[in-house]
């Protein structure tokens, strides 16, 4: 039903990795909202989370396509990468910035699988999308830093040994861009925890492992600062792109899984003596769902061939995610329809989807703010905020 692809050995060997981890895996974990421990720990275990840590690291030293291959597969099998996604793209802001030290420290213990770097702390419960308005504060004192504030939907951040933390090293109201004052972390929440760091977790819609996370005097060592003070908002956007483009592919991998099921089951389900599946009003959603899947799943390669040739993938990395989101989203709206009744019963799996592909209208950035991106870098208009 879908073309061959990149990587086909990888995906292959994802697609087998996935068939030890059924449906019922899945929906055991989501209704008593726990953590998929044994999927993450054989992903881990057969090296796909450092699938982007270079060899000399320990790693396999693949380019992005080959992250977006592994986390495609995992959503195309049913299953949900979100629960670890974050280690494929976190990682690279230590290794595009951080220093030789941190990155003997960490690169080749993650690798391992010995250390995870699942935590990403950018958003606050007062500033929202406005990134630049955090007021985690991080104040150097001697060879420490010291911070306080807090973060809100820190994902895995309970399943996680290290954050990367964003957080203010200068006032908003003492720098002249905005941007500038910001700087990233790399906080060791075990070291942290009964130390000022409070992680409490949220239930959601969907089993997601999201947290808040309060920093109350939490001291860290200066070394784990990442590239310079008050340059993180920069480091921070470079991986954000790598993030969108795994995201998408996620997203695609789940709508190549929705549309398989809805085709399927409308070829087999009937009703009035003929499959749904030969009415046109069951039909043209499905193939509707693939068109849009194709068309982000094109704008997904240009994406990557964006980033992986070193241009400024911005409005790439931006619309693929878009594009992408809705055709998930959309795929799984069909689904339910496609399915009537059963698509609401928990054994389809179809609703548990349903819900967790919502969340790619919201996070990590809503579909308006991609538009509102679109509309000033790429067509020149008025920035609106
Ligand atoms: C389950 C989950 C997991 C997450 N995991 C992480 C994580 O691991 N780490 C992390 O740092 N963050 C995480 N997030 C946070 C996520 O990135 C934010 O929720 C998202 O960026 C939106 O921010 P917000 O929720 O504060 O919405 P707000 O910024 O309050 O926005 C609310 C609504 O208003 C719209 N809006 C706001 N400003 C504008 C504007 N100027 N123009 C048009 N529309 C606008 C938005 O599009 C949105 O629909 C997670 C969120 C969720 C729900």
């Amino acid at each position: 039903m879908f073309a061959d692809q990149d990587y086909p050995e990888i995906r292959e060997a994802v697609r087998r990795l996935c068939a030890e981890f059924p449906g019922e895996y899945w929906r055991e974990l989501d209704a008593k909202r726990e953590y998929p421990a044994s999927f993450v720990e054989r992903l881990t275990e057969a090296g796909y989370l450092a699938t982007l840590i270079p060899e000399e690291f320990g790693g396999s030293g693949l380019p992005l396509s080959g992250a977006a291959a592994v986390l495609e597969e995992i959503q195309r099998a049913g299953c949900n990468g979100a629960a670890c996604h974050a280690q494929m793209y976190v990682m690279g802001t230590v290794l595009r910035h951080g220093t030789d030290a941190q990155k003997q420290q960490y690169l080749p213990a993650i690798a391992k699988g010995e250390l995870r770097l699942q935590a990403f702390g950018v958003t606050e419960p007062t500033s929202g999308t406005d990134t630049t308005s955090i007021r985690t504060f991080a104040s150097r004192q001697g060879d420490e830093y010291v911070i306080n504030g807090q973060k809100i939907w820190t994902s895995r951040a309970e399943h996680s040994d290290l954050m990367v933390l964003l957080a203010r090293t200068t006032a908003r109201e003492d720098v002249t861009k905005r941007t500038d004052g910001l700087s990233v972390f790399i906080v060791d929440m075990r070291a942290a925890a009964g130390n000022g760091l409070t992680i409490r977790p949220i239930r959601t819609m969907m089993n997601h492992s999201t947290t808040e996370v309060f920093f109350d005097d939490v001291r860290i060592p200066g070394a784990n600062l990442v590239g310079e003070e008050g340059k993180g908002f920069r480091y921070i956007l470079s991986g954000m792109n790598a993030e969108r483009i795994l995201i998408a592919a996620e997203c695609i991998g789940d709508a190549k899984w929705l549309i398989e099921k809805s085709a399927s089951y409308a070829g087999e389900r009937k009703v009035f003596g003929r499959p749904i599946g030969v009415n046109q009003g069951i039909q043209f959603p499905i193939a509707r769902a693939y068109a849009n899947m194709r068309a982000a799943e094109l704008m997904l390669r240009e994406a990557l061939r964006c980033y992986e040739a070193g241009e400024n993938c911005g409005a790439e990395a931006n619309m693929a995610k878009l594009l992408a989101a809705d055709a998930s989203n959309e795929a799984a709206n069909m689904c339910v329809q496609t399915h009537g009744g059963f698509g609401f019963a928990e054994e389809y799996d179809i609703e548990r989807k349903f819900r967790e592909t919502r969340l790619y209208q919201v996070a990590p950035i809503s579909s308006n703010l991609i538009l509102s991106y679109l509309a000033e870098h790429v067509l020149g208009l008025p920035r609106s905020y």
